[in-house]
Order: structure tokens, then C-alpha cells, then sequence
């Protein structure tokens, strides 16, 4: 369920476009709801779920820790985060979520495109 709320600046500190909070899908109030930014929170979605949901907040905070020191920027750990690696890279693969792999992001742990 997808809804439209000014939280979503706040709990990201202007940052993000919109977030995941199982089951629902937080969008901004000025954002537009596209498929990629669809896709991308249905991949956090199914990354949630698979890790039991609340695990996922911790394991995403702690990756973003390590990205921060290994990359001594925000906006570089974040992206860098590997639920946030996969996530975008294959926001614009429409079919991607019925063809996707159980834990898939664990591909993106070492690498951004993992061969
Ligand atoms: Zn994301």
C-alpha cells in the first residue's frame, strides 16, 4: 500500500524520495509516483520480508555506518548500501521482481554490479 505523506522528509532528513516501512510504501507529498520509484520500494519490500523486518533496519543502519567510514560521505554510503545497490539497479527492470532471487542484494555486498 502506497501512501503520501510528509514523514518522509522528515524520518529522512529531506533526503529520500520515498521508503519502506513493511507493508507500506511511504511517498512524499510533492513526489511522483513513477514505476522505477515503485519498483525500487517493492525491491525494500521483499528485502524486508526476507530478512524478517526488523533485522532490515538494523543490518541497513549498520551497512550505512561501514559505507560512511569507508566512503566519508553521506550520500556515497548511502547509495552504496547493498539493499540500496540493488534497489537501483534494477529500478528500471519492470519484470525484475518476478524474476528476482531470494536474497539478491547479498550480491551487491562486494561489489555494485555484481557479474
Ligand atoms: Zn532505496
Amino acid at each position: 500500500m502506497v501512501i503520501k505523506t510528509g514523514l518522509v522528509k522528515i524520518l529522512s532528513f529531506g533526503f529520500a524520495r520515498g521508503m519502506c516501512l513493511y507493508p507500506f510504501v511511504l511517498v512524499g507529498k510533492e513526489t511522483e509516483l513513477t514505476d522505477q520509484l515503485l519498483t525500487h520500494e517493492k525491491i525494500h519490500l521483499k528485502q524486508q520480508l526476507e530478512t524478517l523486518i526488523l533485522p532490515f533496519y538494523l543490518l541497513y543502519f549498520l551497512e550505512f555506518l561501514f559505507r560512511f567510514f569507508q566512503y566519508g560521505n553521506f550520500e556515497k554510503a548511502y547509495r552504496n548500501i547493498s539493499f540500496e545497490r540493488e534497489a537501483y539497479h534494477y529500478e528500471s527492470h519492470q519484470d525484475y521482481l518476478d524474476q528476482r532471487k531470494k536474497y539478491a542484494w547479498t550480491g551487491f555486498l562486494a561489489q555494485a554490479d555484481p557479474a
